[in-house]
């Protein structure tokens, strides 16, 4: 099949910086993608790298369309290199979007509602930062640690578990700032308390990386997640086969454009939580029907990011503590487009 082949980049300021372990962000950059097919539907998709988390840079993307000119093929787009993810996984989405309601998946059960994460904002302000999303009914948390003092952080979360209702769930995101020393205070502290799971403890990628992950998550009870460890094509075949005893964080935008690596997950009922890569709604709309399309039980979305952009033309369904599958479906692509033309 083919496709006539369209593009818009974007660069769009944040509300608010995102603060994570070593980086101040700002900005997105990326691409929103329309495919059109005579016969089919219209398709969408974005492009959103993030280079730092060890994917292409949107260069190199370009790079690669320019030889598709105004049309590209199914072919076209299954030859794209590997390490180029996002590009993937982006157009893939378009392909997808183009054929929906054509190949019968929808008469698959989906659930109708998936609850949703709360993010909470790093350091001292999590403690005010919490109780209007407890009020608002979250009952699933996630806190970025590794950014403020340690010594202060572990004061935190005492704070931040009492002034939580009973039941509730909180999550920590460490993206990779640990080393095995500060991985190994925080996972003794985090055992008697209510950790749903401790994400990227250490840095992905860093020689012998992987075995101190495997060994961490062998020594402490709280689960672990990979979040950074997943990028590339290969890497859930390479964390399955080494035996990962945690949690895969899935960012659709990323690397959902790998081939099989969902397939492989839901093959061996992997726990997964599915996540966002700070994209626009229109990458979100594909992320969250892929988090609705997965066949077993799934962790509360990690989601909950919107009101994100300082222009909410671009924003995905705002935080609650579900997003029904109509949100999804409602979000319209077209707007997105629309706003960059
Ligand atoms: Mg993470």
């Amino acid at each position: 099949m083919s496709f006539r082949f369209d593009y818009r980049r974007y660069r769009l300021p944040f509300r608010t910086p995102m603060r994570a372990a070593n980086r101040n962000w700002l900005e997105r950059e990326g691409w929103i993608v329309r495919l059109e097919a005579e016969g089919a539907g219209i398709g969408w998709g974005e492009v959103a790298p993030i280079p730092e988390f060890g994917t292409e840079e949107l260069e190199e993307d370009a790079e690669a369309v320019r030889v598709f000119g105004k049309s590209v093929t199914q072919a076209e787009i299954a030859s794209i290199p590997g390490k180029l993810t996002c590009l993937r996984a982006g157009l893939q989405a378009a392909v997808s979007d183009a054929s929906a309601g054509q190949t019968g998946d929808d008469a698959r059960r989906v659930p109708e509602f998936l609850p949703v994460a709360a993010l909470l904002p790093s350091g001292r302000r999590v403690l005010a930062a919490a109780a209007p999303l407890v009020e608002s009914g979250f009952r699933v948390f996630k806190w970025k640690v590794g950014v403020a003092d340690l010594g202060d952080e572990l004061g935190l979360l005492d704070d931040l578990l009492a002034a939580m209702p009973a039941g509730s769930k909180l999550r920590l995101d460490a993206n990779g700032a640990w080393d095995r020393r500060q991985a190994e205070r925080w996972l003794e502290r985090c055992a008697d308390r209510p950790i749903e799971f401790v994400e990227q403890p250490v840095a992905a990628g860093a020689p012998g990386s992987e075995d101190l992950l495997l060994g961490l998550a062998g020594d402490y009870p709280t689960p672990l997640a990979l979040d950074e460890s997943l990028v590339r094509a290969g890497d859930v075949d390479r964390w399955l086969g080494a035996g990962w005893p945690g949690i895969f964080v899935v960012k659709p935008s990323l690397f959902g454009g790998a081939d099989g690596a969902l397939g492989q997950l839901a093959a061996v009922k992997a726990r997964v939580v599915f996540s966002s890569a700070l994209e626009t709604a229109v990458g979100a709309r594909s992320a969250l029907r892929t988090a609705f399309a997965w066949p077993g039980p799934q962790l509360a979305l990690g989601f909950g990011v919107w009101p994100l952009f300082a222009d909410p033309r671009f924003d995905g369904p705002a935080a609650a503590p579900f997003v029904r599958r109509t949100d999804v479906e409602q979000i319209d692509p077209e707007v997105v487009w629309n706003a960059l033309g």
